[in-house]
């Protein structure tokens, strides 16, 4: 018995090893962009291998990590916002490999930088790319991603104070879940909502999906090396008792090495619909969370040379 399981998932192991992986976590540490209410992470070396270093003592490396929960790239878990929801060690483990679709509003954003996504952007994309499947993990790639590791610049804030960033409105949210049924969803910015909306006092995107029992992840980065479909999401997290939220990590994909694909070069309907394969990969680094994407390296293979790079 033991033998047909062990095969079929080191046929699975040997195609995850010929993935690459895209990274869509920011670093974290002291000094990163976060809610102004929040205080700023402290970080001390408590045991050091030089004598005089740390502060408890020498001969290995140890730091203490004093953050908020919501620091840096991070996941939100429905008790976030919805009083009595489900915490961090009560989202099981199979909500962690999901697949993955990245809805561009970047366009959109270009136009109106106040932009909320709206439930035709969904079903533009879902035109565009094919139907967003039950259980995925839908990303926004507003094009913020690229202002980090600025504050200022992600706040964006008029001289009234007003931030301007775009978001996701109710109604897209709404859609995702009870239409879609999808199990998270994710963005670039500091906010489920669009800024002009936080700056108001509200948050009733965020309000909605995670009182929806839903989680999201914010702040992440590298999404413009993700195509709209085909791959996957892997989410891990520390599991705190009733933990809120927690820093999150992750890896790289299968597109080759180049600048960022951008709007001016339209993806071919279907394009990244028939990927042969796809998988994940756990980082484990610093026991901070983690988060990865992982397609093959033949997956966009839309040019003979690119084809000859695939193994599969
Ligand atoms: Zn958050």
């Amino acid at each position: 018995m033991a033998d047909k399981i062990a095969a079929p998932l080191a046929d699975i192991l040997d195609r995850l090893r010929g993935c690459d992986w895209v990274d869509l976590t920011h670093a974290f540490g002291p000094g990163i962009p976060h809610y102004s209410a929040f205080p700023d992470e402290e970080r001390e070396v408590v045991f050091h291998f030089d004598e005089g270093v740390g502060s408890g003592g020498t001969g290995f490396l140890a730091h203490r990590y004093s953050h908020i929960g919501q620091w840096g790239t991070h996941v939100d878990p429905p008790a976030h916002f919805a009083r009595g929801g489900r915490t961090l060690d009560e989202l099981p483990v199979t909500d962690m490999l999901l697949p993955l679709v990245v809805v561009d509003v970047r366009e959109l954003v270009d136009a109106d930088v106040d932009h909320a996504v709206s439930r035709h952007d969904l079903q533009a994309h879902e035109q565009r790319h094919g139907g967003i499947p039950a259980g995925a993990f839908v990303a926004l790639q507003t094009g913020w991603g690229a202002r980090w590791p600025d504050g200022e610049a992600m706040a964006n804030r008029d001289a009234d104070g007003i931030a301007h960033y775009p978001g996701w409105s109710v109604e897209a949210l709404q859609f995702l879940v009870e239409q879609r049924g999808v199990t998270a969803v994710g963005h670039d910015t500091t906010d489920t909502d669009p800024g002009v909306v936080v700056s108001g006092g509200s948050a009733p995107a965020e309000t909605y999906i995670l009182g929806a029992d839903k989680w999201q992840i914010e702040l992440l980065a590298g999404l413009d090396r993700v195509p709209p479909t085909g791959a996957l999401m892997l989410a891990t997290w520390p599991k705190p008792r009733e933990g809120s939220g927690f820093p999150a990590r992750a890896s790289r994909s299968c597109r080759p090495p180049g600048p960022p694909r951008r709007r001016s070069s339209p993806v071919a309907p279907d394009r990244n619909k028939r990927s042969p394969c796809a998988g994940v990969a756990v980082d484990h680094a610093g026991g901070q969370q983690h988060q990865v994407v992982v397609r093959p390296r033949c997956c966009d293979a839309v040019t003979r040379a690119r084809r000859r790079r695939c193994r599969s």
